[in-house]
């Protein structure tokens, strides 16, 4: 083969070409815009950012903040063209749009040893290394050829996100742990939230009035698909709620010894059962608007989302089932999957998934093994959890330091700011040992 191909043009496949290519290997980047377009795109530059412009905090005591420097050090292309480009935003990272995505289209055009091409791909008949990087609204005919490779019920076309809440600002004095049916071999499985007859009606009429997410068309068809947001169901009448999602068969609360009126169910979402997903809240409803109608129910009063509800269209494999933590496709060790498609959420994320994807894919190009990135960092916790979550309620995930196993850690700061900030400088000292010892 003569270079590595690189498909879809967007965060992680400039990322991804950047850095092949800084190892002196010819890349083919496949860019299909602006000769089709994908519904939430503008413009025909590179790693166009189609909704915030922001790339989240950029303090050391936040997630993303920590995710930001470890790509600093790692050499991210885009990330230090976000750097030169940022606009005033407090204490986060925003950019210039407009400037962010023409940056990174002159350096990529720039650079000798990539070849852009604009063309929609439809196949991945490739005799080369590959990745694809296609992201959430991936064209529809290579979609079904990925639905072909991944096999049925591995790709999925939409998105219905369940808020996401950390595990130790949940009031416990408003909820006990316990399966239906008080089932004792599955009892710490959820977290439940009674809630009484005059909360329940609260949240039921709340929901139903809040303010929504205006939707593009492409989106509009998702409700045909059995997975309707909440704020929909509540429209439907005043009982729809209690009959389905927040249905009280089979609970008991122990503090009462009755069957509550209705219960919010939070299911656990990682292994160390620091994060809970809010379950069949898959909603369209704004982030302000989650916030404040969240909190109704008590044991959520205070709770800290560490990601709200969404429903939009989004394509995304089943990772845990078919990627290695090397980003590498288990079925076919020379396809590597970045960005959304390959269950990156959020841009800083995507950009990482890229930076390693390019990293494994020159390694593999050059006889070498591609690398894990190690744990105790945000790129390697976020890793390893893109490939080891449950594969059947598997979602797209950002960075967030519910990903890092506290269990076994001593001598942990107590206060939650001191705690991250600690992790956060460990974690620094972990990739740059990382890159001394494995990168350089
Ligand atoms: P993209 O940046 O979308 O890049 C994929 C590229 O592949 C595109 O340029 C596309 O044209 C191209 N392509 C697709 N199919 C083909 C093909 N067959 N052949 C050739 N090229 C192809 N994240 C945030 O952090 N904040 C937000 O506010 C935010 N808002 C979002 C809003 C919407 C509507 C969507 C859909 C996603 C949003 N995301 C947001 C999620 C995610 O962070 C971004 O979508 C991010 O751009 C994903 O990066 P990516 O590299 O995976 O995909």
């Amino acid at each position: 083969a003569k270079g590595i191909v690189v498909i879809g043009g967007g965060l992680a496949g400039s990322e991804a070409a950047w850095q092949i290519a800084q190892r002196g290997i010819p890349v083919f980047l496949y860019e299909m815009r602006p000769f089709i377009p994908t519904g939430a795109h503008t413009g025909s530059n590179l790693a166009e950012i189609v909704c915030s412009n922001s790339l989240g905090s950029n303090l050391l005591s936040n997630a993303s903040g920590l995710l930001l420097q470890e790509l600093r050090i790692l050499g991210s292309l885009l990330i230090s063209i976000a750097d030169s480009c940022s606009v005033p935003a407090g204490k986060s990272l925003a950019v210039d749009r407009e400037r962010f995505s023409q940056t990174v289209t002159q350096n990529i055009l720039k650079q000798p040893n990539i070849t852009l091409i604009r063309e929609e791909v439809v196949d991945l008949a490739f005799d080369s290394i590959c990745i694809l990087a296609t992201g959430p609204l991936t064209s529809p005919r290579l979609a079904s050829r990925l639905e072909a490779l991944t096999q049925s019920n591995s790709l999925y076309f939409y998105d219905a996100i369940c808020p996401i809440v950390d595990a130790s600002s949940i009031d416990f004095s408003f909820a006990f742990k316990a399966s239906r049916y008080m089932d004792p071999a599955n009892s710490g499985d959820y977290v439940n939230c009674p809630l009484t007859k005059e909360q329940y009606l609260e949240l039921s009429r709340e929901l139903a009035h809040a303010e929504r997410i205006k939707l593009h068309d492409f989106e509009k068809e998702l409700y045909f698909e059995g997975c309707l947001p909440i704020e929909i169901m509540a429209k439907r009448g005043e009982d729809t709620l209690r009959f389905g999602p927040l249905r009280p068969t089979g609970l008991i609360d122990p503090k009462t010894n009755k069957r509550p009126y209705a219960v919010v169910q939070l299911r656990q979402d990682n292994l160390a059962a620091s994060l809970y997903n809010m379950v069949g809240f898959q909603t369209n409803l704004t982030y302000k608007e989650q916030d404040r109608i969240f909190r109704i129910i008590p044991a959520l009063k205070n709770a800290e989302f560490i990601r709200y509800g969404q429903l939009h269209r989004n394509t995304f494999i089943n990772a845990p089932k078919l990627l290695l933590p090397t980003l590498q496709f288990k079925d076919n060790p020379f396809i590597f999957f970045a960005g959304q498609l390959a269950g990156f959420e959020g841009y800083a994320g995507n950009i990482a998934s890229g930076l390693v994807a390019g990293i494994n894919a020159s390694r593999l190009f050059q006889g070498k093994e591609p690398v894990i990135f190690p744990r105790q960092t945000m790129i390697g916790e976020l890793l390893w959890y893109i490939c080891h979550a449950d594969p059947l309620h598997f979602q797209p995930m950002k960075a967030n330091f519910g990903l890092f196993d506290l269990t076994l850690e001593k001598n942990l700061p107590k206060d939650k700011a001191a705690r991250n900030l600690f992790l956060s400088q460990r974690s620094l000292r972990n990739i740059e040992a990382f890159v001394r010892a494995i990168l350089a």
